[in-house]
């Protein structure tokens, strides 16, 4: 008599059993806020929880632009409005805060206003209605942007310990927004019991992110311009192209928020690569991915932001025991093949849509902002 377990005696019992495990098990789901879910690294990161079985509540002003969301549930709300906020963080147990108003150094520079104003309202509004509602832990996602100017005169700056953020001058407008907030989820944690975290990227990159418009990173800029030119092309470079920074890829990024949110650790932390070189080394790596050979014209009257930056990570292996560990050439292939293919499917579309009517366009209005042409 083959295999007569109890499954196979009483098949009804067992699968009632097995539902009740899994009501039980979806009960105690944790619930989980994204916000910025239609964005970059919010879109990754609902991916990353949904996979590990959280219940995650995705918000934005907009779906994600290449794929679909895994979210349990999307709501398109404005997080400006306080009314937003507290509707966004009822039900969960945590927030992972990543809404904000923001891009390259192009639009940063020329936006400061919006920015500030745009960020302020969504960050002070949102941790506020978390607290109301009675969230247990908040994520804030800071940057290295919080980082003192006259820290990162030279392009062999030394790289930025946590500590280095006072006595402050942050980058103006979009920086100091963000280390004021930083501010406020201390006094969150101490006044009123809120476990936050704060978290300070440093340029974090890889696929479905922005590529043009006017609001791409540097990575995503010159991944595009390559991707368009042709073998023997001049591209057009920012600056000198002898500033520095190091970047890290997004999976990288997405697992390091997770561990932080799971650590015991409520300071300031620096999530990045701490592998520096310059916007001309980079533009040369991403042309030899594509193979080509692209020579650089530079424009000096466009922002390039600070001279030099790069992060240590010290503090980063001691509190989560582990530090990123994808190459930036194998970041730089997965995000090259991922632009030279939208941009491929793009043109495609364009020939098509001669043929047919416009499809679904997503409005990336957030009022008065300004988008430059482009890095
Ligand atoms: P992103 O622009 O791709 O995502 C931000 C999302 O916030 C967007 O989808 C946007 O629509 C949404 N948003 C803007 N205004 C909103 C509003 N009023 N209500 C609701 N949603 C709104 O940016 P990202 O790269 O994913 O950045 C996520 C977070 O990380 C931000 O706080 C950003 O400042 C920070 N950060 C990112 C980097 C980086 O290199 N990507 C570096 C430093 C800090």
């Amino acid at each position: 008599m083959g295999n007569v377990g109890p499954n196979r005696l009483f098949p009804i019992a067992e699968s009632i059993r097995c539902l009740r495990v899994s009501e039980v098990y979806m009960q105690k789901k944790t619930r989980v806020l994204v916000t910025g879910a239609g964005g970059f690294i919010g879109h990754h990161l609902t991916r990353y929880l949904t996979e590990r079985g959280y219940w995650v509540r995705g918000v934005d002003i907009k779906g994600p632009e290449f794929e679909a969301t895994t979210a349990d549930e999307f709501k398109l709300l404005d997080l400006r409005q306080w009314e937003s906020c507290v509707e966004a963080t009822k039900d969960v147990d945590q927030v992972y805060g990543l809404a904000a108003n923001m891009g390259g150094i192009g639009f940063i520079e020329n936006n400061k206003a919006v920015i500030i104003r745009d960020n302020t309202l969504i960050n002070l509004q949102s941790i506020e209605a978390a607290r109301v509602n009675g969230v247990k832990q908040y994520l804030y996602t800071s940057s290295a942007c919080i980082y003192p100017a006259y820290l990162q005169k030279d392009t062999n700056v030394t790289p930025l310990k946590e500590e280095d953020a006072y006595p402050a001058d942050a980058e103006d407008g979009y920086g100091w927004e963000k280390l004021y907030m930083e501010r406020i989820c201390r006094h969150y944690r101490e006044d009123f019991g809120l476990d936050t975290r704060i978290v300070r990227f440093h340029n974090i990159f890889g696929p479905q992110g922005t590529y043009d418009g006017g609001r791409e990173k540097s990575p995503a800029a010159i991944c595009r311009k390559v991707a368009m030119a042709d073998d023997h092309d001049t591209i057009e470079v920012w600056g000198d192209g002898e500033q520095t920074r190091s970047y890290c890829y997004i999976d990288d990024c997405v697992e390091g928020i997770y561990r932080l949110m799971q650590s015991s650790y409520v300071e300031p932390l620096n999530l990045g690569q701490d592998r520096m070189l310059s916007i001309n080394e980079l533009v040369d790596i991403i042309a030899g991915i594509a193979g080509k050979k692209i020579s650089k014209r530079y424009d000096l009257t466009k922002p390039q932001g600070v001279r030099g930056r790069n992060s240590d990570n010290t503090r980063l292996k001691e509190a989560l025991e582990w530090e990123p560990g994808i190459s930036l050439e194998d970041g730089l292939q997965r995000t090259y093949a991922w632009i030279a293919d939208e941009l491929r499917t793009q043109s495609m579309e364009i020939v098509d849509s001669t043929y047919s009517t416009p499809s679904n366009v997503i409005n990336h209005d957030l009022g008065a902002a300004k988008t430059r042409s482009t890095k």
